[in-house]
């Protein structure tokens, strides 16, 4: 039988655990699954991974969603010093209802990467690896031709993935011929909602790390690995970032 953790003791552990993570500032609390249990409707898959040590999140992110940590993140060794935009979805084998979030999570986990962040069509935002781990989310690149960041930038990026579908030349390695324009139009692009919540989230993760909120340090993950393509044409920077940025 699960004992219930008085909300005193709840208070207790969250103040220790803001204590114990002044390396990373912003919102932290402990995991457990006691807690995590009482917090949030958990997938079932979910409640055996779930971390035990304290993590750093964005403070207005579910943890509903949380990837198996010790299989799909490490700790992060330096402090994050870039964001870096995608959009992800299950279109290629769900093209009616692309955007279950338990579908991503498995299709994260099926293929060994994950995302700190997924923001849905709806504008909420999902922590699926807490930020004071490293995410496996950028893969094989360079950026602002410094060698420190060749293929590393999983070391110092935070990764957000929109729920989203590209053009039609985005999803071209995706879709077979013809697939694109069957789509329900709704499923393509990206919402109001997530332009408000991308912009918050980041304005947030720039305050905390002292990120400079520009295009060098903003940047999608078609910028620094050129075979990708998210988050593509349809992606309005102008509406995250200022065009003198
Ligand atoms: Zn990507």
């Amino acid at each position: 039988m699960r004992t219930k953790i008085p909300a005193f003791g709840m208070l207790v552990i969250l103040l220790l655990s803001l204590c114990a993570c002044r390396q990373f500032p912003g919102v932290t609390q402990p995991i457990t699954k006691e807690i995590a249990l009482q917090i949030a409707e958990l997938p079932a898959e979910a409640i055996s991974d779930l971390p035990t040590a304290p993590v750093t999140m964005y403070k207005n992110a579910s943890e509903a969603y949380l990837c198996p940590l010790e299989d799909y993140s490490w700790e992060r060794k330096y402090d994050p010093e870039f964001v870096m935009v995608h959009f992800t979805s299950a279109v290629v084998t769900n093209r009616e209802d692309p955007y279950d979030p338990s579908a991503l999570r498995a299709l994260f986990v099926e293929n060994g990467v994950s995302t700190h962040y997924l923001i849905r069509r709806d504008g909420t935002v999902l922590c699926m690896v807490p930020e004071n781990r490293v995410a496996w989310h950028a893969g094989v690149g360079e950026w602002l031709e410094d060698e420190k960041y060749t293929n590393t930038m999983n070391e110092y990026a935070i990764g957000i993935e929109l729920a989203a579908i590209g053009s039609e030349t985005d999803m071209e390695k995706y879709l077979p011929a013809g697939a694109y324009s069957q789509l329900d139009a709704a499923h393509l692009g990206f919402t109001d909602a997530q332009y408000e919540s991308l912009a918050a989230l980041v304005t947030d993760l720039c305050e905390r790390y002292r990120i400079p909120m520009d295009r060098e340090h903003i940047i999608g993950h078609d910028a620094y690995s050129p075979e990708k393509h998210d988050p593509g044409e349809l992606f309005d920077w102008n509406r995250l970032l200022t065009a003198e940025s």
